[in-house]
């Protein structure tokens, strides 16, 4: 599942292209009503947590969130030839992305951007981001960190794999609850490894192997060995390492 450190790849790839331009906005799948949109500037292309968004002068703002299938494809320059089921089509004759199989992609009016905000906790991709209130967020969560990691009205961006390996390198066991100390230094963690990851365009949790986890869909903990322990933590599937997480 596509998780903050893609959403503010694909945020910073498409404002770089796109933003300030005049933009054609289709929908070869028929299911977006681009017509709002088309032949608009667009004046920004921003990602909080998992969610997309493309603010668009003289028109409400285009929501994306890929859910758990959705991708982002780079199609050359308008008019592109759009892979089969493409949702959103958004370019110029320089540069054209194609939005394939999202959870959602709608017109949210300025009060739906401000209420999926409110909804949404701190973002460690967010150089604006209040590290006091993430500490804040995290300690008033309800049930143990590995459930209060997954809410993104706690910290907006954390799926799975960034969960099994933040608690990893903080040596915290998922199933446990956090004081302020711990949670700070997992919000740290957070926003280094996550800038690193944006950076690469994949999950990373060791600068000097990025291709490899710590713990995260392993069946042995790369840096002791001890078996890795799968259990079901916030209703997703935990990978802990018995002997380092405490
Ligand atoms: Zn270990």
């Amino acid at each position: 599942m596509p998780e903050g450190h893609l959403l503010h790849r694909h945020a910073r790839e498409q404002h770089a292209a796109l933003a300030g331009r005049t933009v054609r906005v289709a929908s070869p799948q028929g299911r977006f009503d681009a017509g709002p949109f088309d032949g608009h500037r667009l004046d920004a292309v921003t990602a909080v947590g998992k969610n997309l968004l493309y603010a668009v002068d003289g028109a409400p703002a285009v929501h994306v969130h890929l859910g758990m299938r959705g991708l982002f494809l780079g199609c050359g320059a308008w008019p592109p030839a759009p892979p089969r089921g493409t949702r959103f089509l958004i370019g110029t004759d320089a540069a054209a992305f194609a939005l394939i199989a999202p959870s959602t992609c709608e017109a949210l009016d300025e009060a739906g951007v401000a209420a999926l905000l409110t909804s949404l906790g701190p973002d460690p991709l967010d150089p604006a981001a209040s590290r006091e209130e993430a500490v804040r967020r995290v300690e008033g969560a309800r049930g143990p960190v590995g459930a209060a990691l997954l809410e993104q009205s706690v910290w907006a961006g954390i799926g799975n794999a960034w969960r099994a390996e933040l608690l990893f390198l903080a040596g915290v066991d998922p199933a446990r609850r956090v004081d302020g100390a711990e949670a700070g230094r997992l919000w740290d963690l957070a926003v280094h490894h996550l800038e690193l990851g944006a950076a690469a365009g994949q999950v990373v949790s060791d600068p000097a192997a990025p291709d490899e986890r710590w713990v995260y869909e392993r069946d042995t903990c790369r840096r002791c060995g001890a078996a890795v322990r799968v259990s079901s933590v916030g209703g997703r599937t935990a990978y802990t390492c018995p002997v380092e997480q405490t």
